[in-house]
This record gives C-alpha cells, structure tokens and sequence, in this order.
C-alpha cells in the first residue's frame, strides 16, 4: 500500500494539482479542448442539481437546468438540420452513452435486426452492441479509415431480408475519417431495404460538421435518424458529457411513464448531470455558432501547419478532408510519451481549438533532435 500518513490531505491536493496541470500542459494526442473558462457558473457547484429524468417532460424534482438542456438540445437539433417539429435529445455522460442510445432506439424499432458498422469504429460500439445483444457484421475500412461502401453493400445484399441499422462514424478516432450517410442511404434505397436505422458516432467532428467546405454528409436531412456528439472534446468541459439527438417521434415509440418522479423514462440513467448541461449551454451561449465556426476554421489552419512542418522534416504527414487531426507514420516511443499520442498503426496529431502553431513548433523541435540522435540509416544502396 502506498499509504503516506504524514502527508496532509491538502498536501495531496496540491501535488494532484501539481501534476494535472503538467500533464495537460503538453498532450497533443486526444481530441479534448482545454481553452475554457467556466468560473462564472461555480456557484452553482453548491447545489445537487439533478436533471433526473426526461427533459422535456416536466418532472417533481426542480433542483434541475432542464430548461438550459433543452435549449442545447435545440442548438444541435439546428446545426444538424434536423426537422424543427420533430426532434428530441438529451445531455448524456459522453459520447459512449449518446451512442448506446441510438443503438437502444434502433432496436427497440428493430429488435430482429442487424447492425453493421467498420472496422475504424469507436471501442464503445462493439460494447454498447453487446450490452444490447444484437447481432453485429463488421465491414472492411478503407485505407483513409472511411467505410468501404462496396463491402458494405456486398453484405447488406446477402443479409436484405433482415431490418438493417447502419452505424456510420463522422470523424474516426484514429484519422478523422467520415462515412458517407447519403451514399449509404442510397445503397439501403437500391436494395430496397425499407425497415433500416442510421446513426451516425459524431463525438469529435459534430460539433463542426455544420461548417465543413465541402459539406459532408452525416445529419437528418442526409439520412441519419440519430446523432451523438461529446461535449468535453471540441467544445471542452471539466466534466466528461455529451449529447444525443434524435427524432421525437421515434423516441415516442419507446417512451414509458414513471410515476415516483413525475415523468417518463426515456434516457439511459436516471438521475442525470445538471451541471454538465449547465456548461455546455454556457458554452454555446458564449461562443455562438460564429464562435464554433471560428474554432473550427483555427483548428484547420493548424492542422494544415502541423502537416506542412512534418512534410518539411520528410515526414509523410496527411489528413483527410476538412479534418483537424494530422495522420503520420508512428513516431518515436519518447514523443509518444511525452506528448500522450494516441498510436495504433499510425500517430495522430489533434490540432483541437487550444493547440497553436508555438505548440507544434515544439513538437517538431522535439521530432527533429529524436531524428538527429536515430543512427543514420544504412545506405546499403550506395554501394551498388
Ligand atoms: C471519443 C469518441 C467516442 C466516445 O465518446 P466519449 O465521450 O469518450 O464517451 C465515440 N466515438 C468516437 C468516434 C469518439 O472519438
């Protein structure tokens, strides 16, 4: 045991503290926005805020933000162009949990049918599909980590007697890649498979869908039925949330009344962070859709400054369409370490609102003296 009695509970915060801001002072490798201030809200800390229950059902327990939820609900209702008259959603605990949700609709809808999603597909899918236990096919990804559409089809031909729901991803983990939600729901139309299910895992790339050039296809007037965003990534939070938005009319199909608290059961857990939907409403109200916009077209300038400086040191940087992340071969373990870079067959840089051009001149500092100090390759060529 690691017990230290002579150290002083405020001794271990400061040395908590200490540590936290260190490691978040450097990371590149993870799509969280660290650039926020949400001091004017901390009085509301005092209070055991609860947004227990359906937020837009009106409930016994008033200690809530429900109206703010709504209000953030109905933001990313517009931006993702969903119909004004028939849209629901809530402010879950993350990205994860707005996922599981879309998938509990789709087979509440079609509780006989398959679920098909690739092979770049976020980890919390293949749980959340085995927690609702419905059977999976997973399909090939492309080289850029985008659905391969052509293997999608295959397999939806051999299964078209089946209810489908397609899990599409707009803006993969690894390098941002976007399926294609029209092209999908034209191969669902060809195939004629009338009962099917969109949902599109938006958690870092939601949030600034709405302003890519060219626009990508992903929201409900492209086909999707819901969408889930994570809020703590390109908006940031203190506190890990997320939001799912759906039709209302389907909601309505698998809604069930409650009488203990007044309201209806709609949302994955009962009792439900209030502060969380506190913040992400503040953030929206300060930042605006302009404010996301700018964000987002920062985020890009980065990204293609990152991708210019590693092509400047031979490293064959790339990203995909309108991505903020940069993709690169693996780098070396000491960088990996020192900058948290996620890594599985490649490295990614994730150039979220609060990264600048000085922190990647840093890091290509760092890349440059890691490749001076690697012994030279041997030019075996050169002597033929
Ligand atoms: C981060 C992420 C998730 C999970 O979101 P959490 O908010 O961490 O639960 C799901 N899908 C994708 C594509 C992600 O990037």
């Amino acid at each position: 045991m690691n017990f230290k009695p002579q150290i002083s509970a405020q001794e271990r915060l400061e040395i908590l503290k200490e540590k936290i801001r260190e490691a978040s002072s450097l990371f590149l490798g993870y799509p969280v926005s660290k650039d926020f201030d949400y001091s004017p809200l901390f009085e509301f800390l005092q209070y055991p805020v609860n947004n227990l229950g359906d937020p837009f059902e009106d409930s016994t327990y008033k200690v809530q933000t429900h109206e703010l939820e709504r209000e953030v609900v109905a933001f990313f209702a517009r931006l993702f162009r969903a119909n004004p008259k028939d849209y629901w959603g809530y402010v879950t605990n993350g990205g994860s949990e707005s996922n599981l949700y879309g998938l509990y609709i789709a087979r509440e809808l079609y509780p006989k049918a398959m679920v098909y999603y690739s092979e770049s597909t976020h980890y919390s899918v293949k749980k959340n599909i085995h927690l609702l236990n419905i059977p999976g096919i997973v399909i090939r990804s492309q080289e850029n980590g985008e659905m391969d559409y052509e293997d999608l089809e295959r397999t939806l031909q051999f299964n078209r007697h089946k209810p489908a729901i397609i899990l599409t991803t707009f803006g993969t983990t690894m390098k941002e890649a976007k399926d294609d939600v029209s092209r999908i729901k034209g191969i669902l139309r060809q195939l004629a498979i009338q009962d099917h299910y969109i949902h599109c895992d938006a958690a870092l790339s939601g949030s600034y869908g709405a302003f890519m050039e060219p626009r990508a296809a992903f929201d409900f007037r492209d086909g999707a039925d819901s969408i889930s965003i994570s809020g703590h990534k390109f908006i940031g939070s203190p506190i890990p949330c997320g939001v799912l938005v759906t039709k209302r009319s389907l909601r309505d199909r698998i809604a069930k009344g409650v009488s203990y608290i007044g309201s209806l059961d709609t949302t994955i857990t009962g009792s439900r962070n209030g502060h969380s939907a506190l913040f992400l409403w503040y953030a929206i109200k300060t930042m605006g859709e302009e404010g996301l916009r700018k964000r987002y077209l920062h985020s890009l300038e980065t990204a293609a400054y990152c991708r210019q400086e590693l092509q400047k040191l031979g490293v064959e940087a790339w990203s995909n369409e309108g991505a903020i992340t940069v993709v690169f071969p693996k780098t070396p373990e000491s960088l990996k370490r020192k900058y948290q870079l996620a890594t599985e067959d490649v490295t990614h840089i994730i150039c979220m609102p609060n990264v600048t051009k000085a922190h990647i001149d840093a890091f290509i500092a760092d890349y440059k003296e890691e490749l001076q100090k690697q012994p030279e390759p041997e030019l075996e060529e050169a002597f033929y």
